[in-house]
């Protein structure tokens, strides 16, 4: 019941799982597509993959690269887009999503554009003009705005080069996000002829075959990046007070961007309610609310004015802001696949970030109960699905319910899931690990008798005849004289008391763990009940070990005080400067009317920070400092660095 989809054999054709994920960044570009890219972005070596991805789509090859969020696929579609004449069309399924790249490309200076339903008819014309004269090197937009009759032909006409098809995914009746819309695509190679181009951030075997089919590529090339994001350290907590536990998180990363997601929005109202008496500067996010008051959360995230957005997942496909450092997940999410693309959103410059999930076992059974009713309810009503698709759904809940309790290294569990070999990264030291996540760090501790407890946690189940939920188990254990318990005569047991010196938290999260490994099962509808799974049997007997995950100690200081949040800033940078910076940014963005990560990102003003640049020449060597930019902005950014130097002697 919990294991995890068959892991995906390695992906044929592939040229290679490119090592070292984001970190590693590979040798300086040369050539004229290299100074195009420095030029444009001001970037000046090229991460895994992406030279390959590049030459691919250079040659006019097929391709379908699968890289984690943040790793830098845009970049592979764009460049040689402006690299060639003519124009390339990207598919993309949301109107942010399309919006957010075009006002990227413009701001450096890209002549890009966009077609969507929710343009006034006049702004739509302007765009067609514009594609008539050929001055559109990049048109964004929905795959159904595309195939609208005759369009696509119109497009060929006006030197259409190449098709690139953003979040591929979507395509796929087993991948998680599946939109009926993105089937129509499959005509697009017959009726454009030209070369279509694949991207997607999270898809195993059998989503990848599903895209390469059904967008029929034509001999394409594979390229399947490491998945693993090495910046991100991943903390797993069963959840006790989710205000607190928040809280707490939120304490490691004072003004600084974050998202809590939550799953009812209810949870979402009650809890960003709570943040802002504590002082958070925080906004709710849900699909119940109005589009006025959501796209003025959206707004006020990208702008700056708040730190923390609390949401169901409604909130993300097109949150751009790179300098997320934190993400909770105040509930168990359906699956490692939601669970990687909301983590994902953390991070996406490079710079460390931390992700926390706050799960119980109760938000797993909640999920099947939900998953079953909708398989039901779809079947009762004429539209019955196929059985892979329920199979699929609860074989995905099981995975994500495993990453919970089991008692090994996070980011290997990720890797592995997603059907890739896990290797740490090179600077971690020998035997420690991945160094990024609680049970690599030693933040969790395994139960010194963890046999012991599981066999008295099993037997008890056992003895109250396997028609008992988790609360009363636990009850019986730690010796509670409920009425229950006296009526059912399961304080005469001989598990009684057996584990009386523990807390009820730690018997519930010993429960989950054991839930979670698969030895004890969630049956009955209305009142759920623990049963032994035959593993279950084993390691009651003892013919089975198993180590069970201690709870983190108590007093939030310590743990506080353990679970540190990473130095965002490079040793040589200087903090002060790094907030004026930010201040800077602030100011530019709002006189333009534009969002802040859109003028430089975190990572870029980190190294402003650190290496003080004097001149244009000097600003241009950094990350992220294109030739437009350097013009536009790099004045009023020398002139704060210079005035901070002066400042400080
Ligand atoms: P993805 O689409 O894979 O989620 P993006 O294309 O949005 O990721 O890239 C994430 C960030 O990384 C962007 O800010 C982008 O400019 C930056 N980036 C891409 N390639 C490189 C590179 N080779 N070196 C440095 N930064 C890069
Ligand atoms: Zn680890």
């Amino acid at each position: 019941m919990f294991s995890a989809p068959p892991p995906a054999a390695a992906a044929p054709a592939a040229a290679g799982e490119a090592g070292g994920g984001l970190a590693s960044e590979g040798p300086a570009l040369s050539g004229e597509l290299g100074a195009l890219i420095a030029r444009t972005w001001g970037i000046h070596r090229l991460r895994p993959l992406q030279a390959e991805a590049m030459a691919a789509v250079q040659e006019g090859r097929d391709l379908l690269l699968v890289m984690p969020t943040g790793g830098g696929k845009s970049l592979c579609y764009q460049a040689p887009a402006l690299a060639r004449a003519g124009l390339t069309v990207v598919v993309s399924p949301l109107i942010s999503l399309m919006k957010d790249q075009v006002d990227g490309l413009l701001q450096n200076g890209v002549a890009a554009a966009m077609l969507t339903s929710a343009q006034p008819p006049g702004e739509r014309r302007g765009v067609h003009a514009e594609l008539e004269r050929g001055r559109v090197r990049l048109l964004f937009i929905s795959p159904e705005r595309l195939m609208m009759e005759g369009f696509l032909a119109e497009l060929v006409s006006r030197g259409l080069e190449a098709v690139a098809v953003d979040e591929a995914h979507c395509i796929s009746h087993w991948g998680h996000d599946f939109r009926p819309e993105y089937r129509q695509l499959g005509a697009l190679k017959r009726v454009a002829g030209v070369p279509v181009h694949a991207f997607t951030a999270t898809a195993n075997r059998h989503v990848r075959d599903d895209i390469v089919a059904e967008l029929r590529l034509a001999d394409p090339l594979l390229l399947v990046g490491a998945c693993d994001r090495p910046n991100l350290v991943y903390r797993v907590i069963p959840r006790a007070d989710l205000r607190r536990q928040a809280l707490e998180v939120i304490a490691r990363h004072p003004g600084r961007a974050g998202i809590v997601y939550l799953i009812t929005r209810r949870a979402v109202e009650e809890l960003d309610a709570a943040l802002r008496t504590a002082g958070v500067k925080s906004a709710a996010y849900h699909a119940g609310l109005d589009a006025a008051t959501r796209k003025r959360a959206q707004e006020a995230f990208l702008n700056e004015e708040i730190d923390v957005v609390v949401a169901t997942v409604a909130f993300g496909m097109g949150i751009d802001r790179t300098d997320v450092r934190f993400i909770v997940h105040g509930a168990l999410p359906k699956g490692l696949e939601q669970y990687s693309q909301e983590t994902g959103r953390a991070g996406r410059d490079g710079l460390p970030a931390e992700c926390v999930l706050l799960y119980s076992g109760s938000d797993w059974h909640g999920w099947r109960s939900l998953i079953e009713k909708a398989h039901a309810e779809a079947a009762a009503a004429g539209r019955p699905a196929p059985p892979e698709v329920l199979a699929g759904a609860l074989a995905r809940l099981g995975g994500m319910m495993d990453f919970t309790t089991r008692f090994l290294c996070r980011h290997r569990q990720l890797v592995t899931y997603f059907g890739q070999e896990y290797a740490p990264p090179p600077d971690a030291p020998p035997g420690a690990g991945c160094g990024a996540c609680d049970v690599c760090r030693g933040e969790v501790a395994a139960v010194p008798d963890s046999r012991v407890v599981a066999q008295k946690i099993l037997s008890c189940v056992v003895r109250c005849g396997e028609r008992y939920g988790t609360a009363h188990i636990a009850a019986v254990l730690r010796g509670s004289s409920s009425e229950g318990i006296r009526r059912a005569r399961h304080d005469e047991l001989s598990t009684y008391r057996l584990l009386a010196d523990r807390s009820a938290a730690e018997v519930r999260a010993w429960i989950d763990q054991l839930v979670g490994l698969d030895h004890l099962r969630i049956q009955g509808d209305r009142y759920p009940i623990l049963q032994l799974s035959p593993t279950g049997r084993e390691v009651m007997t003892g013919r089975r070990d198993i180590t069970l995950f201690a709870l983190p100690a108590p007093p939030p200081k310590r743990r506080a005080r353990r679970a540190a949040a990473e130095p965002v800033l490079p040793p040589a940078a200087d903090d002060a400067l790094f907030e004026s910076l930010r201040a800077l940014r602030r100011e530019l963005a709002r006189a333009r009317g534009v969002p802040p990560y859109l003028i430089f990102n975190d990572r870029t003003l980190a190294a402003m920070a650190a290496e003080k640049p004097r001149t244009t020449a000097e600003l241009l060597a950094i990350k992220g400092v294109g030739e437009k930019k350097a013009a536009d902005l790099g004045p009023a950014f020398l002139a704060r660095i210079a005035a901070h130097g002066a400042g400080s002697r």
